[in-house]
């Protein structure tokens, strides 16, 4: 057995993912740690992953960063919901919003919606955010104060909140940011701190007698030895999947899509106006993110290679974005979809791509990241390496990645659209079991926590139902119970919040104004 306290923890890897488990575990243990982060100087990072999901403020807060500290230098703006274009027909869109869905009288307003329609638009329906959307504004005023939602921000909350504990109520905006632009920031944060900074390739991991790794060796700077080794090499898998042959579970039969195509577009955004969502707008072979960052647009198609060549995905996506993608280069990726069977093995965890990846339909790399180096934490290891709390990490990853690839593939199982052989197939293609059995729930009653999968994975119930509700293809039933029921107080939720979003949106400002008074200021 392994008998040193864990003390010296070496990173290999200095993408999103090495920076953010740098700075999270300086953030974490101070100087009671040693940490090494390598990275090749010749290999390099994924260059995508710029839209994020609403927890993400807890990474920030845990590390004592304010907004105004980096988003400015991290070209960053304000996400409140994804919105998603022609998954149902050409034209239609709707969105999938950061705001709990409201019960009137013990059903949510969706099962209200059901039973009588306002208008043909769910999401404004029932959410303020989908209003705040459409008419592009910020979810915060120009003094910086945050819109008054279900939300109350503590300026005073001093306790540093995770993910999974964190009970309070949905917040209401995530960011998009420059992922390179994170990367620099974070190395800043992260060696200010004594994070010690390697550029150099590993060559090759020393195993110990056991399996354990004992050292990494690199082209320039010898031998790294360390207690605990994170292997954040992306796609590659250099120590988890290459030196200790940890096998990768792909979800490929489920989520066909394996490649995509990027773009950055630099654009007038003051011109343009900066929405403060992601787009994701359904293709012949796939679908296109669309980012707004301050200054330009981050784009890229996500497509299945059974059904798209590079070439032809490259041209659409051009056709897509128009003119100002002319000079653009293109950064073709195949996309490894799918989850190593334990994330930790030995004296190895990977966090990042080298973990686990599904398709960026609903931006959940960085989430990926995030909740795994919290649960590094956690699950720390003492100087016995107690094989249990291994294996609860392992489980806590593994339930994450499977619950996120059942709601990716609702996505396409729900889309009403089936118009060509990539969507037809879409309908017809596995699911995995668990999704089969809930959906044959859904169709009696909306998800509930009681029906939607059991573990932690980062997306509540409410996500369920829009998903549902927006995409059109599969046939949902008001709860019977409403047909007896009196629906004033759910006709007044309705109206409180169609005027609460007219308020809002004749008040707030845009994004380009509020970051550009924000950068003025610094
Ligand atoms: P990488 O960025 O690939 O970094 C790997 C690092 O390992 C590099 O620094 C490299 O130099 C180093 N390395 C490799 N081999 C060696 C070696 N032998 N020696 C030393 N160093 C080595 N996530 C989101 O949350 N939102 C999104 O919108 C989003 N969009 C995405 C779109 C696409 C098409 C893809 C593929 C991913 C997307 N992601 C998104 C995921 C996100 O990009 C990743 O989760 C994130 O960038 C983390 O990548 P990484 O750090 O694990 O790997």
């Amino acid at each position: 057995m392994h008998m040193e306290k864990p003390r010296n923890i070496v990173i290999v890897g200095g993408g999103t993912s090495g920076w953010m488990t740098a700075s999270y575990l300086a953030a974490a243990f101070g100087d009671r740690v040693s940490i090494t982060l390598v990275e090749s100087g010749k290999v390099g990072t994924i260059g995508v992953g710029e839209a994020t999901f609403s927890d993400i403020r807890h990474f920030f807060h845990f590390l004592g960063l304010d907004e105004r500290e980096w988003m400015p230098e991290c070209n960053a703006t304000y996400k409140l919901a994804v919105r998603f274009e022609n998954w149902r027909r050409p034209g239609h869109h709707f969105y999938h919003p950061f705001e709990q869905m409201r019960a009137v009288d013990g059903f949510p307003l969706a099962d209200w919606w059901l039973r009588e329609p306002l208008t043909d638009r769910f999401d404004r329906d029932c959410f303020v955010l989908a209003s705040l959307c459409d008419a592009e504004r910020n979810p915060r005023f120009l003094d910086g104060s945050l819109f008054e939602q279900d939300y109350v921000e503590d300026k005073d909350d001093v306790a540093r909140h995770t993910i999974s504990a964190y009970q309070g109520a949905q917040f209401p905006y995530a960011y998009h940011f420059e992922a390179h632009l994170l990367a620099k920031f974070l190395t800043g944060y992260a060696t200010e701190r004594g994070v010690r900074h390697v550029i150099d390739d590993v060559v090759d991991v020393a195993l110990d007698e056991r399996g354990w790794i004992d050292h990494l060796r690199t082209g320039e700077h010898g031998e790294l030895g360390g207690d605990l080794f994170v292997d954040c090499t992306g796609f590659r898998g250099v120590l988890l999947n290459q030196r200790l042959g940890e096998p990768f579970i792909s979800y490929q039969d489920t989520l066909p899509n394996d490649s995509a195509v990027a773009l950055q577009v630099p654009l007038d955004m003051e011109r343009r106006g900066i929405r403060p969502c992601t787009s994701a707008t359904a293709q012949d072979a796939g679908w296109i993110w669309t980012i707004p960052l301050f200054g330009r647009i981050g784009t890229g198609y996500v497509y299945a290679r059974d059904y798209c060549e590079p070439d032809e995905a490259e041209r659409v996506l051009r056709e897509f974005v128009g003119p100002a993608a002319a000079d653009a280069s293109a950064n073709h990726i195949r996309m490894r979809i799918g989850r190593s069977r334990n994330s930790w093995v030995n004296n190895c965890v990977a966090v990042g791509l080298s973990s686990g990846f599904v398709e960026p339909l609903e931006s959940t790399g960085i989430f990926f990241i995030h909740h795994a180096v919290e649960q590094l934490v956690k699950y720390f290891p003492g100087e016995d390496w107690d094989p249990t709390l291994r294996t609860m990490y392992n489980n806590a990853i593994a339930h994450c990645m499977d619950g996120v690839r059942e709601f990716l593939v609702l996505h396409y199982k729900a889309a009403l659209r089936a118009d060509n052989e990539y969507w037809r197939d879409t309908k017809t293609r596995a699911i995995p079991d668990g999704l089969a059995e809930r959906l044959e729930l859904w169709r009696s009653r909306l998800p509930d926590a009681e029906t939607v999968y059991p573990y932690y994975h980062g997306l509540p119930p409410y996500s369920y139902m829009c998903i549902l509700l927006g995409m059109g293809g599969i046939p949902l039933r008001p709860s019977p119970a409403l047909g007896l029921t009196d629906d004033t107080a759910a006709r007044k939720e309705f109206q409180l919040l169609r005027d609460r979003a007219e308020h809002l949106v004749r008040r707030l400002p845009t994004q380009h104004e509020y970051f550009s008074r924000m950068r003025r200021q610094q």
